[in-house]
Parts: structure tokens; sequence; C-alpha cells
């Protein structure tokens, strides 16, 4: 067993790891870096025919935003990741199209590419084994870095092989990462922040000081401008401003705008991928879609509001987004603070105001005066040096070799004397081959997984031909689609539709087949988008916030339905069990309880 950088090695960004089992490839992140020298991993000299299965750890650009190009360029085969590592990638993937045609850069993969992806993603959950391979099993493990953020781990002949991805620390709405994973033999981790005085302070003293600047800027009667990254700083920025007001020391109104509008809808969609306090939190309300945040309709009204406000919006390090108009119009009122939360890469907007830029040209040429208060707080979703030390060290036994990726310079050498210290330990270097385990080593001969959704039908009494659960989901979707795809007359829809689905229902339409569909939660932006989509090309599609049920009816002639217990908590239920039916009975008793829900339903649809 061998394994080489692509991507990664001495540097942040583009992380992409090629594990060699005899002459099979398992590429573990395949990301983009998006500041400085190198923007793709240097696939030149790898056999892409010989790629067994790309593993993506999880959804940040750096992570997985180059997967696409794989099958862009001819890899047909399977694409690992957790459920919502799969949603979250999808977004920031079609994102990174769009904002390089902007800039009128050719992209490295289109649409359609994301298209073939998504035809061979599988998602896993945590802690769940499969072989990917006659020798090679994968298990994602928690890395408590994002939502659905994993570290891979993968069982060879030659031993087992741990790659942490980000690990994350001090992540409000997540566990913590997994530790101790048993039986390790080698270990690729992070080294961010490597450096021995790379020390997070306590996040309640950040968080504290925070809601002190908040509290502050309103007594100038001022705006507070929060530029964050869309996945999870967004998220855990929302439940900290959430909680404060809550408490009373905060009351400013709380907008939100740009892409974590569509993130925070992928967070609601999985509570139970995030910690005990967040899904107690899910029990009682949707906390991303309390009123308390505004999703801004109007921009330049909220700009001019007369009352003093908060604003969360993207992009993290101001190159781009909307915060970039906020910025504009409020940078030369001193009474307004700009919070800066997250780490600002170097050449980038935030960081040149971090380092003292008080003056700036505004898109209109302009050159204007910074007066605003400029503070930051960072909360970083990574490890400190002395969390990534004592991950290593909490192993009972620890991996005979550590190497160390994802860091700078002498971040990487601090890291590594100090681990060392614990075992041996390799600064990755780009594109060397290290040998792993002896190439002699016996291969033990292991069981194959059982796929119990092939078998045939389950025992006589049982009316319907198949119970579907957790993980089979793939299937279940699979199978949803093929009973879009051969309906002849009507179809019958509702429940979540993501644009993979949306697209099979139109070209359904396009044949003829008359299509019913009611949304539930149409304020969600992916909803919103397949509900326009659909009445655009001929649907008939209504709104009903109280329909909790997912139903797919065919013709008449086959049903499949899920969350079938219709309460109110069926949304912690999606996609987690489910029928697919062909008896006559059961698809007579949907279809009535379809049309009575029907004809409940609203064809009224928020405007923009
Ligand atoms: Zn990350
Ligand atoms: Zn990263």
């Amino acid at each position: 067993m061998k394994v080489r950088w692509l991507g990664s090695a001495g540097e942040v960004g583009r992380s992409c790891v090629e594990i060699n089992v005899d002459g099979r490839l398992f590429i573990l992140d395949c990301g983009i870096k998006l500041s400085g020298e190198g923007t793709y991993p240097d696939f030149s000299d790898v056999d892409i025919s010989a790629i067994e299965a790309v593993i993506i750890s999880h959804a940040h650009l750096d992570h997985s935003g180059y997967a696409p190009y794989l099958y862009h360029i001819g890899y047909n085969g399977p694409i690992y990741f957790t459920k919502p590592t799969f949603e979250l990638a999808l977004l920031l993937q079609k994102d990174y199209i769009k904002v390089q045609s902007l800039e009128g850069v050719t992209p490295p993969f289109f649409n359609e590419d994301i298209r073939k992806e998504i035809n061979r993603a599988v998602t896993l959950n945590y802690e769940e084994k499969v072989y990917i391979n006659d020798d090679v099993a994968l298990t994602f493990f928690n890395a408590g870095h994002i939502l659905g953020s994993a570290q891979v781990c993968l069982d060879t002949p030659y031993g087992r092989i741990v790659y942490t991805g980000d690990i994350g620390s001090d992540v409000k709405t997540l566990d913590p990462i997994k530790k101790n994973i048993p039986g390790v033999d080698y270990l690729i981790i992070e080294s961010t922040y490597g450096m021995k005085n790379d020390v997070h302070r306590p996040m309640e003293e950040r968080e504290k000081e925070l809601i002190r600047v908040i509290k502050e800027t309103k007594k100038k009667k001022g705006n507070v401008l929060i530029p964050v990254f869309a996945i999870d700083r967004a998220q855990n920025i929302m439940i900290l401003l959430k909680e404060a007001r809550e408490r009373g020391e905060i009351s400013q109104p709380i907008f939100i705008e740009g892409m974590l509008v569509k993130a925070n809808d992928i967070y609601s969609n999985y509570p139970d991928w995030m910690n005990k306090k967040m899904f107690d939190m899910f029990k009682k309300e949707d906390p991303f879609n309390n009123p308390m945040f505004r999703e801004v309709w109007n921009r330049k009204k909220i700009i001019q509001m007369s009352e003093p406000i908060i604003v969360v919006t993207t992009s993290g390090m101001m190159s781009g987004g909307p915060v970039i108009d906020y910025f504009n119009s409020w940078a030369s009122d001193e009474r307004n603070t700009l919070v800066l939360v997250g780490y600002q890469v170097e050449d980038t907007f935030g960081r040149q105001i971090l380092e003292g830029l008080r003056e700036f040209k505004d898109e209109d040429g302009k050159m204007k005066k910074i007066k605003a208060r400029v503070e930051s707080i960072e909360f970083s979703a990574h490890a400190d040096h002395p969390s990534i030390v004592e991950y290593v060290n909490a192993f009972r036994v620890a991996p005979k070799k550590v190497f160390l990726d994802h860091g700078e310079g002498e971040k990487l050498t601090e890291l590594c004397t100090e681990i060392s210290k614990i075992t041996e330990c390799v600064i990755a270097e780009p594109k060397i081959s290290y040998q792993l385990g002896k190439e002699e080593a016996i291969k033990e001969a292991r069981p194959r997984p059982e796929v119990v959704y092939e078998e045939k039908l389950p025992p006589v009494e049982c009316p319907f031909e198949f119970i579907v659960t957790t993980p089979q989901d793939k299937y279940f979707k699979d199978r949803a689609v093929s009973l879009i795809e051969n309906s002849r007359e009507v179809l019958l829809i509702s429940g979540y539709l993501d644009d993979s689905v949306v697209s099979f229902i139109i070209d359904a339409v396009k044949k003829g087949v008359k299509v019913k569909a009611i949304f539930r939660h149409i304020t969600r932006p992916g909803n919103k988008k397949a509900f326009k989509t659909l009445r655009n090309n001929g649907a008939q599609v209504r709104v009903n916030r109280d329909c909790h049920a997912r139903f797919i009816i065919s013709d008449d002639r086959e049903a499949i339905i899920s969350s079938g217990d219709l309460t109110r908590d069926s949304f912690y239920d999606h996609y987690e069990a489910g029928i697919l039916t062909t008896d006559a009975a059961t698809i007579k008793k949907a279809t009535a309880f379809f049309y009575q829900m029907w004809d409940q339903s609203i064809e009224g649809y928020i405007k923009e």
C-alpha cells in the first residue's frame, strides 16, 4: 500500500490524498485552493481508470470542490459522502461554477459533471462500515468540524488508515470529534493551527466579547455587520445570537442574507447529525427558521433602516457577496461595527481591513474612508495546537506513523516535533510515494457485505414488497426515480424534492404525464425553486404547511410512502423509513389521502 499527496502537502487548500492498494486507487478528498499558488490537485500522472472510489471528508470547497472534475475527465465510479456532506458539497460546487462564470473564467467542470456525480453518489452514516471493493472497507467517524464532517477510515489488507480531514473543536452545533478510533496503524492529520502558540481562547470568552461589542454598538445607535462563511460559522453565530437574545442581552433585529440561507435549510434537514442540545432545540422549533432571523428581501431598504440592526451575511472574507453592499454603505459611519469572526486569508479584503486599511475604493471607484469600528473575534472550526496533540495522545495504542498535511511551514515543523514525542511523525511532501505496511502482507479473506435489499420478497403476510430503512436511502431514491420515469399517466408527489428528482419529474411532464405536487416548506430556497420550475413546466403545484407525508404514487400501480405516521415529528424520519408497494388497497388509501390534502392546499406562492 502506498500513499501520495496530489494536493494539501505543505499547504492549506486543494486537499487530495491518493491511497494505492495493489494498484487500485482510493482518492480521499478532491478540493480547490482558493488563494495563493496552485488551485487544483495534480492529476497529471494519475491513471483515472485505476480509481476505485472517491471519498469526501466534508463539504468545504478545499476538500470537495474539485470532485466533479473527475467525472469531467471520465471517471465514472462511486463517490462516498455522509448525507449532509453530499448536500452541502453540491451547494458549494454549483456555486463555484457560478462564481467562476461571473468572473469570466471557464470553470474546470460543468453542471452536467455534477449530475454525473449525483448519479454515482453513495451516502453513509457515521460508523457504518461498508466494503468498497473486495479488500477495502470504509467507515466514516465524526470529525466535529462542520455538519456531516467525517474522518475517513480505510481497512485494507495492509492495515487501518485514518485520514482526519479537518478536525473541529468547540463547535456549538456539533458533537466533538470521535477520538481513539481503535486499531489505527497510519494516521493522516491536519495541521492548520499546528504552531505551539496557536491556542484558541475559551469559547465562552469569545462569545461574551461578541455580545459586548454588539451592545456597545447599539448604544451608539450603530449597525453591526458580521461577514460569515455560509457553512458552519453562519449557523454557529446564529445560535449564539439566538441564545443571547433569549437571555435578553441583545435586542436589535437580526437580518440574514446570502448562501448561508440555503445552508441553513440543509442544516434544518439534519437535526440528528448535530449535538443533543441542537436536537432538543429542533424538537420544539427549527432554530434557523426562527422569526427572529429575518431574511433580507430588499437590501436597499435594510441598509437604510433607521433603527440599529445586525446583519449576518456572506462572504466571510469579504471577497464578494452581499456583505460588500452593506460595507460600502456603512463603513464611513463611526457608529457602525464590522466584526470579523473567521480566519482572513492573506490578500483578501477582510485581511486588508484587519491589517489597518482605512480607505477603500467602492464599486463606483469612489474613495471612501473606513471610520466604522473593526473587531476581530475568531470563531474557528479548526482544532488548535493543544487539541491536535490531545487527539493523537488519546489513542490507547499510538498509530505506527502519523503524516501531517493541511498546514504550512513552521506550523508543520512545530506540530511534528510535538507528535514525534508520541510516535513517528512525517511531514507529507507533494507527489512523494510513501510505502505503508509490507507488500508481502497476506491478504485475509474478508466477508463480503450482505446487501439486504437485494433479497427477494419479505414474508407473505406483509402486503408490501419492501420495507426500506436507513442506510439504504439511496436505494429508496433510485426506486423513486425509476417510479417517476416509468409513469405513463398520473404522478402524485409530496415531500422534499431535490434538484435531481425535479429534472426527472419534468421529463415525465414532457412525456404527457399529469403531475400534481404538494410542497410543505415553500419558503426554503430549494423548494421554492422546485415549485417554480415544476409550475413553469406544466405540473400542477400547491402548498400545504400541514402536509407531513411523503408520497410518490404512479399511475395507481405503484407507490412510495414514507413518514407514514404523519405526525409533527415526521421530519426526523425523512428518508428513514418508507414503504414501496404495489398493493392496490394501500395505493387506493394513499391516493385518497393525497387528494384530501390536495383540496386543502393552496395555489398561492410567496412573492419575490
Ligand atoms: Zn474544513
Ligand atoms: Zn480544510
